[in-house]
């Protein structure tokens, strides 16, 4: 049996497009003792994603050329030789962009889908859910009354991290892209204000939005956007500094150079701190409870933006970076049996 791969083809330099990927046939293969077959039911493509194609140094190692992607996957067991998974079971795991999986149990984990579809372990229940509770909760530390921001608001991460302000009692404010999204986070979310950064006010809308400063900026583009936050900050202002979506294209020897931080920073004394969410592993299981608590009582409002077919895992994750997403971008690749 033969299954469809998504190759790395060629490194991008500034944004990827069709070359960049490359599809590929290959052998669907069939479980030895101890392991199962997995068939992929949804792939999750990410911005962090895009750092992988490139070679330069960094947190994670690079994809590899002509190797398949690899990512996010929830699938599901259609045939088992292990006593650790039994057919039916749903797993989650890091594993190639392919249709269909052969693996030992030890490298997935069995995901409870607490009545949401599956897809949830990719989104709120799973890394972005994660990676928003983490840099609210732990860095962020909203107060009752104080102010935040979030940019990348109605995406997979910054939908989850507005709410968690909303709960502590923040007046919180989103930066978002397009009207949609603003009412999305508005409505949907709770959101107090949103913020349309492609607007030419902007910089009036945030000032508008932020009369007493900023006191946490959650920071999820970099980029233009935030040197419009760093002089509204707030005397001991947090910056839990997620991600830097907007510098993720920049083509090679292009310098991300905006408004110098320091003198903001020193003046408020703000903390500013770079994380990834793996930072936080030995609290995986609190925050797990945390959050499947809130959407169980219907506290954490999420979207899913959903591609149907392995093949458009391109342009899913090209649209990223045009804001085609609300809430969390994934691609269904099967259904579940
Ligand atoms: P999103 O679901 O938010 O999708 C990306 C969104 O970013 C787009 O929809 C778009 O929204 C916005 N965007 C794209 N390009 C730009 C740009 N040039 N300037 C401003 N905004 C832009 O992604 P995630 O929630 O998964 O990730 C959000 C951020 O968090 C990313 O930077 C990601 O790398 C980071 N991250 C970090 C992790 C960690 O461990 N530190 C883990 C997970 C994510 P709009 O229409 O509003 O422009």
């Amino acid at each position: 049996m033969k299954q469809q791969q998504l190759l790395l083809r060629e490194r991008p330099n500034g944004l990827p497009d069709e070359n960049t990927f490359e599809f590929a046939e290959t052998d669907q293969g069939s479980p030895e003792k101890g392991e199962v077959l997995l068939k992929t039911l949804y792939v999750s493509v990410d911005p962090y994603m895009r750092g992988r194609m490139s070679d330069a140094p960094s947190y994670v190692a690079p994809f590899e050329l002509g190797e398949p992607l690899t990512g996010g996957v929830v699938a599901q067991v259609i045939e088992s030789n292990s006593d650790d998974l039994k057919k039916g079971d749903i797993v989650r795991g890091n594993l190639p962009f392919q249709e269909y999986h052969v693996q030992k149990p030890s490298h997935v984990s069995k995901v409870q889908t607490n009545g949401l579809d599956p897809s949830a372990a990719l989104s709120v229940l799973g890394m972005p859910g994660l990676t928003a509770y983490f840099g609210m909760m732990h860095i962020g530390k909203p107060k009752e009354g104080e102010t935040v921001v979030v940019s990348g608001a109605a995406g997979a991460v910054g939908q989850v991290a507005g709410q968690l302000a909303k709960q502590a009692g923040a007046h919180v404010i989103g930066i978002v892209g397009s009207e949609e999204k603003a009412s999305y986070i508005k409505e949907k979310l709770g959101y107090d204000e949103a913020v349309e950064y492609k607007k030419d006010n902007f910089e009036e809308q945030l000032k508008n939005a932020c009369p007493n400063g900023i006191d946490v900026y959650y920071e999820n583009v970099g980029g233009e956007i935030s040197d419009h936050i760093w002089p509204l900050l707030n005397t001991f202002a947090r910056v839990p500094v997620c991600g830097a979506i907007a510098s993720y294209n920049l083509e090679e020897g292009e310098k991300d150079i905006g408004l110098r931080v320091q003198q903001f920073v020193v003046k408020a004394r703000v903390l500013m701190q770079g994380f990834i969410v793996g930072d936080f592993s030995d609290h995986y299981a609190e925050a797990y409870q945390e959050l499947a608590k809130a959407v169980e009582k219907g506290k954490l409002h999420f979207e899913e933006t959903i591609y149907e077919g392995f093949e458009k895992i391109p342009e899913a994750f090209l649209g990223l970076f045009s804001g085609a997403n609300i809430g969390k971008q994934l691609v269904k690749v099967a259904e579940k049996e």
